[in-house]
């Protein structure tokens, strides 16, 4: 194996998150409120099958055990089911997770799981159909619903839920989701709303700290559990009584950078050493032939380096990242 992934701060990279596509069919107000735009950049064309599998295999082989495809709408790319493949059949991946709409679940998930997809995130942010419709701007809550079923019936054995926590809309709603984990094997996961490029006014009106969430799952008995090395970054809490869990997800809580353990490569095959911040790093013209994978190793290991020790969105910093469509939330 080359040298682990390691930071100047010491910190373990074991986690690739790899956006496959910017394009979304959803138009979700805290990220793509207009809908999708095409960037009209020169060489805009998305990471092709042997590029991906050459990214995946250097990051596999400075020992990163994990990857997560996500987007823009993953699901969307036809070439999906081959890209799960491709990337199961990396030695060193163990874990497969993909972030999806949950729009093509359904009728795909059990294709998916086949091709190696050990980890599934669908993101619902209401469980009433008409929020979930106005916040996502697409009526396809019982069509998301039942891919969560379908998943569950192809032999998944717990189903990871995002929800964005947003304060007019289902910062209240905890007691209805609670009720919907009691006896499903769903982890539910309250990501705190981040302020993005293109964001304006929507964060000043709908930024709510997870902090009171978690003062009532603990006045109820929820407990915190261990972080395994190549964990995302939930703080994860479970409860005798149900049988799903709650993660919680809070950026802005100080030290949540200390404990980062993940990379990212967007869709036009640029290294992103953090979500916000940076203007990423060109790895594609690297990607062109398997030969190159130490040139790769080396550019790679070289930017990490330079990855800073925090985010630093406290101080209103939302980087270059016009939204988490365009290098994969
Ligand atoms: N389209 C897929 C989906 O929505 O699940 C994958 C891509 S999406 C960018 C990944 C995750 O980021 C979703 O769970 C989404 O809700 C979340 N997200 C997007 N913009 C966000 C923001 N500004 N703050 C917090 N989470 C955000
Ligand atoms: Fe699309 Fe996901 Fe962004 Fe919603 S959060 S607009 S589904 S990429």
């Amino acid at each position: 194996m080359a040298q682990q992934l390691e930071d100047k701060f010491h910190r373990k990279f074991y986690y690739l998150r790899l956006s496959v596509t910017d394009v979304c069919n959803f138009k979700c107000t805290y990220c793509l409120p207009d809908g999708y735009k095409p960037s009209g950049q020169k060489n805009s064309s998305f990471l092709t099958l042997p590029e991906i599998k050459r990214v995946v295999r250097a990051f596999a082989d400075c020992g990163t055990s994990k990857v997560r495809i996500t987007g823009g709408e993953p699901s969307l790319r036809k070439d999906f089911t081959d890209i799960i493949a491709t990337v199961a059949n990396t030695d060193g991946i163990r874990k497969v997770a993909t972030t999806t709409n949950g729009y093509r679940m359904e009728k795909q998930v059990a294709e998916w799981q086949q091709a190696g997809l050990t980890h599934i995130n669908v993101s619902v942010d209401s469980l009433d159909p008409r929020l979930f419709h106005q916040i996502t701007g697409e009526n396809k809550f019982n069509q998301v619903m039942a891919g969560i079923d379908r998943a569950f019936e192809v032999g998944y054995k717990q189903v990871k839920v995002n929800v964005v926590l947003m304060k007019h809309f289902n910062a209240h709603q905890l007691p209805q989701f609670l009720e919907w984990i009691k006896h499903r094997p769903i982890q539910l996961r309250f990501i705190e709303l981040m302020q993005t490029g293109e964001m304006d006014d929507l964060f000043k009106e709908h930024h709510v700290s997870g902090v009171a969430i978690r003062n009532q799952l603990m006045a109820q008995g929820w407990l915190l559990k261990v972080r395994e090395k190549n964990d995302g970054p939930a703080q994860v809490y479970f409860h005798p009584d149900y049988e799903g869990e709650i993660g919680l997800i809070m950026p802005y809580e100080k030290g949540f950078c200390e404990s980062c353990n993940r990379l990212r490569v967007s869709a036009l095959g640029k290294l992103h050493l953090c979500l916000f911040g940076d203007h990423g790093v060109e790895l594609r013209d690297l990607l062109e032939h398997d030969s190159q994978e130490p040139q790769l190793i080396q550019r790679i290991q070289d930017q990490l380096q330079t990855k800073s020790v925090s985010h630093f969105l406290h101080d209103g910093n939302a980087g270059m990242t016009p939204h988490l469509a365009s290098i994969g939330g």
